[in-house]
Order: C-alpha cells, then sequence, then structure tokens
C-alpha cells in the first residue's frame, strides 16, 4: 500500500479503511442476521479504489459485491474478491464469455440475452447464474414486474441457465412515506409471491439501496444491496440520525507556491478575483478541475489550514487553484503564522475542529455527494490508512 512519502504528486485522496470497516459493521448492525449484505463497489467503489475497498468489506462482512460494468467486476476478480459478484444491469451479449469465465452473475432485462447466455453456458458444459431484474416503477431497467411469471415460463426450459436471483431498484426511498414507494414495494412484492406461487424459485430476493436499507428494515428480503452508508455518506437528510457513518475519502494538497500580492493584482484567467486587503496571501495547491475539483465551485468553496476555513480565489484551473489567506482577520490585531510552501491544505475531510464534507461540495455544485467522490478518482492519486 502506498504511504504519503511516495507519491509523486503533491495532491492526494486519502482513503480511510477503517471507517470502511465501521460503515459496514454498523450497516449489518441495522440488517436482520440472516440478511445478506451486498457492498455496491460500482465507479471503482464509488472513487474509493473497489479492490482495496472490497477486501476491506469483505473482511468486515460484505458477502457478495455488486457492479455496473464487466470491467469493473474483471478488476474484482483480479484484486483477489471471491464473493459472488452481480452486475447490477444487462451487458453487451459479446462479454458474455467472459461473464462465464470469471463467474460474474449479469442482471438480466431481455430473453434474448438470457438465452444467449444459456448457450454460452452449455457449449462451456457450465450452468450460468443470472439475477432477474424487475422494474416496479422507476422505469430505468428491468421486465415489468408484472410479467416475472410470464419471462420465467418463456425461459426456463433453457438448462443453461439458472435464475440466482430477483431484484427491483427504488426511485423514492430516502422520501419517508411516500407513495410511489410503497407502491414500488407493492408491485415487487406481489412478482416474488407469484413466482413462487408458480414454483418459480425467484433465487436471492433484493430490492434495498441504502436508504431503504436503513429507513424500512421490515422489508429488507434476502439482502440489501448498500453503496454511499459504505463509505461514510448519508443518502439524504432523512438517515443522518440512525447511524453514526465515518467519511472514508480526504482530499488534501500541499501548497506549491506562496504569494504576497499587491491590492488590485488579480488572480487566475480572467482575473475574476482581485486581492481587496493588504496582508493577504495568495498560495497555490496542484488540484484542478482534471482532478474532479469542479471548475463550478470557484471562487465559491473553502479549503482548510492548520485548522482554520480559507476561500479559494479566481478561476479553478485543470491541475491547479489558488486560495486568499488573510494573515490579519477583521476583528483581531495579531497576525496569522504567513503559510509556508509544503503546508498540508484540506479540500475535503477534516483539520483539527474544522471539517468540510462531501454534501458540502454537493451543495455548492448543484449536485450530491456520489457525484462529487466519483468525480475525484480522475486523477488523483489514492493513499491507504487503516
Ligand atoms: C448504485 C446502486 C445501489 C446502491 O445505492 P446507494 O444509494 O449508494 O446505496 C443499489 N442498487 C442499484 C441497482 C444501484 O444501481
Amino acid at each position: 500500500m502506498q504511504d504519503i512519502s511516495s507519491l509523486k504528486r503533491n495532491a492526494w485522496m486519502e482513503v480511510n479503511l477503517a471507517a470502511i470497516r465501521h460503515n459496514v459493521r454498523t450497516i449489518k448492525s441495522l440488517m436482520a442476521p440472516t440478511c445478506k449484505l451486498m457492498a455496491i463497489v460500482k465507479a471503482d467503489a464509488y472513487g474509493h479504489g473497489a479492490g482495496v475497498c472490497a477486501r476491506a468489506m469483505a473482511s468486515a462482512g460484505a458477502q457478495q459485491f455488486g457492479v455496473a460494468t464487466v470491467q469493473e467486476a474483471l478488476e474484482l476478480r483480479q484484486s483477489g474478491i471471491a464473493q459472488p459478484i452481480v452486475l447490477l444491469s444487462e451487458p453487451p451479449v459479446e462479454t458474455i464469455d467472459l461473464l462465464l469465465e470469471n463467474d460474474i452473475m449479469p442482471g438480466v432485462t431481455s430473453s434474448e440475452f438470457v438465452l444467449a447466455y444459456g448457450e454460452c453456458a452449455i457449449a462451456h458444459d457450465m450452468v450460468g447464474k443470472y439475477h432477474l431484474a424487475l422494474d416496479t416503477g422507476m422505469t430505468r431497467i428491468g421486465i415489468p414486474a408484472e410479467d416475472a411469471v410470464e419471462f420465467r415460463r418463456l425461459v426456463d426450459f433453457h438448462r443453461g441457465i439458472v435464475c440466482a436471483g430477483t431484484y427491483t431498484h427504488f426511485a423514492t426511498a430516502d422520501t419517508i412515506g411516500d407513495w410511489d414507494f410503497r407502491r414500488q414495494v407493492q408491485r415487487f412484492t406481489d412478482a416474488i409471491r407469484a413466482l413462487h406461487e408458480a414454483k418459480l424459485y425467484p433465487g436471492i430476493v433484493h430490492c434495498d439501496n441504502t436508504a431503504a436499507t436503513m429507513l424500512y428494515p421490515d422489508i429488507q428480503f434476502d439482502m440489501c444491496r448498500v453503496g454511499i452508508a459504505l463509505y461514510g455518506i448519508h443518502p439524504a437528510e432523512s438517515t443522518v440520525e440512525l447511524a453514526e457513518l465515518e467519511p472514508a475519502m480526504s482530499i488534501r494538497a500541499r501548497i506549491t507556491r506562496v504569494a504576497n500580492p499587491r491590492i488590485g493584482d488579480g488572480v487566475s484567467y480572467g482575473m475574476t478575483y482581485r486581492v481587496n486587503t493588504p496582508y493577504m496571501q495568495i498560495a497555490t495547491i496542484p488540484i484542478g478541475y482534471a482532478d474532479g475539483l469542479s471548475r463550478s465551485l470557484s471562487g465559491e468553496m473553502d479549503v482548510l489550514v492548520h485548522g482554520r476555513r480559507a476561500r479559494q480565489v479566481g478561476r479553478i484551473c485543470m491541475d491547479q487553484c489558488m486560495f486568499a489567506y488573510p494573515l490579519r482577520s477583521m476583528t483581531s490585531s495579531t497576525m496569522a503564522p504567513e503559510l509556508a510552501v509544503g503546508d498540508v491544505v484540506t479540500i475535503m475531510g477534516s483539520d483539527k475542529d474544522e471539517y468540510i464534507s462531501a454534501d458540502e461540495i454537493g451543495q455548492l455544485r448543484h449536485t450530491i455527494a456520489y457525484e462529487v467522490l466519483c468525480n475525484f478518482s480522475a486523477r488523483l492519486e489514492r493513499v491507504y490508512v487503516s
């Protein structure tokens, strides 16, 4: 594992594996003991690095893994993950050989795919396991829930396939008491019951994302698919009081330059910011929008340095940005210590008593913490701490 001294850049992502293990155990404590935890590690574990994180999650009790692409599934196998892996949607038919060779279960949404999968399995003298996706109202993927029995009757003749799971996904699980959520649960429950009545075994039944797992412990079926909470972030305001989660990702950089400009001097492209007070230092850090620090944050976000907030100023560049550090505050005549090249700056995470969350950055960008986390994986090297 990488430590800070071996980094090739003065900007990096820190991933706290102890926090991830804590979050896995916390979520499991909210689940029925017989209910399995599928850790969702798509998009390189929401930007945290899938291989290392999946191993930490497995050690803390995650039983299965969910990913979005075949490439992501292969990376998990290459990093030694032996647990069941489910692709959350149907991949191209061309990938079927890879799925069978690497024991990756596809999410299935068409009879054409699952029959091609079965043919290929027979050619390899295997049986291909799959999970059937049902659309219960989100209108994203899956066959209409009402057609589950008909679908299974159509494909079950094939001896090269077996249904290892049946699932759906909720659109509004984070809104307490939502009518659409209850309707999705009803359609899913009806479909599962119909399968049982037709003696068509549904396999492992699963529907809950983080929000549903936390807010509706009474509808957990056989497995919960939890993503965001394992990285220490709440999916919505509504879950905050239900568990103590520990954010795993921090983003840090070292100052590469400190300037003492004159009043009126401009900063960065377009000079949208001009120094307007005496004793203002402008420091440069080598992290920019190509690292996931969106340009739309320019002039809006804070960073932490020496345990204090400082405002990022001027446009965020592709590889660098600047922040302003007043040596003398409005309220006090004492001078703050000057900044120095090499000082550590926190873009996300904690520094002494101050904290900048993924939610704070997401709000400034008019997006959600999920996207903020994923974006930071673009180019930053990761340092894992355990
Ligand atoms: C991403 C995803 C999840 C996990 O959602 P979180 O809100 O991060 O828990 C679960 N199921 C499916 C199908 C998903 O695409």
